[in-house]
């Protein structure tokens, strides 16, 4: 099968000085504090579609507390929650769950984005995608005009899939289990790992970075869909 190489999915950069997204998910986990790595929380894990009341209790109980919380505290919410959630779901210190509550100043275009990681499409489109056979989920935000023209939109649940080129051998911390990568300037991933019939993805590695198949590209392309980039990345 000759599988095509995806690309970056990124805000249009003239078009994201026009608006402004603020705001976060209806739930937080907390951060966790490691001997070794400090307090630290994850970013751009973000999973829209999943409500806040249909998590399990514990985690419910936690993202109250605050934190951030010890290792201890994480492994027993670890083994408290066990199987309880979706394999594609890789819930970490500061894992968002549920709808996104933010002030909207501005117009927002067809691809609007809280944050490069956060994507947003209006009601229309979304649907259109969806007439056309992308398997996409998300969830209605409770978008809040302080100005500019309220509209409908969807928030996409992108979920981690994809690995960058070596992840095999990134050391996690001992302790926590915390990767802490940064970006590097090429994107690479590792072409084994990439499943094409996934329209939008993160790097599990690198959950800031969002994958978009070359089909979904070309048909928001085609839409004529204001908001969105497309770097190209590498693969091996
Ligand atoms: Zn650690």
């Amino acid at each position: 099968m000759n599988v095509q190489r995806p690309y970056l999915f990124k805000p249009d950069k003239e078009i994201s000085r026009t608006y402004d997204l603020d705001g976060t998910h209806e739930l937080g986990l907390p951060g966790i504090s490691c001997p070794r790595c400090g307090a630290w929380s994850t970013v751009g894990s973000e999973y829209p579609a999943i409500a806040a009341k249909d998590l399990p209790l514990a985690l419910r109980r936690a993202a109250k507390k605050g934190g951030p919380i010890s290792v201890d505290e994480w492994q027993s919410l670890r083994s408290a929650v066990g199987e309880a959630l979706p394999a594609d779901v890789q819930w970490e210190p500061g894992t968002q769950f549920g709808a996104l509550l933010a002030d909207v100043k501005g117009n927002l275009p067809d691809v609007a984005w809280l944050t490069p990681w956060t994507c947003l499409l209006q009601q229309r489109a979304y649907e259109e995608l969806l007439a056309r056979g992308f398997d996409l989920r998300g969830r209605t935000p409770k978008l809040k005009w302080i100005r500019g023209t309220p509209a409908k939109l969807m928030e996409v649940d992108v979920r981690p899939g994809v690995r960058l080129a070596g992840w095999r051998s990134h050391q996690p911390c001992e302790i926590c289990g915390r990767l802490a990568l940064t970006a590097p300037d090429t994107i690479v991933l590792d072409r084994k790992t990439y499943d094409p019939s996934i329209p939008v993805q993160r790097i599990v590695d690198l959950t800031t970075y969002i994958v978009v198949s070359p089909k979904m590209k070309e048909a928001i392309e085609r839409m004529g869909l204001s908001g969105a980039a497309f770097p190209a990345l590498q693969w091996e």
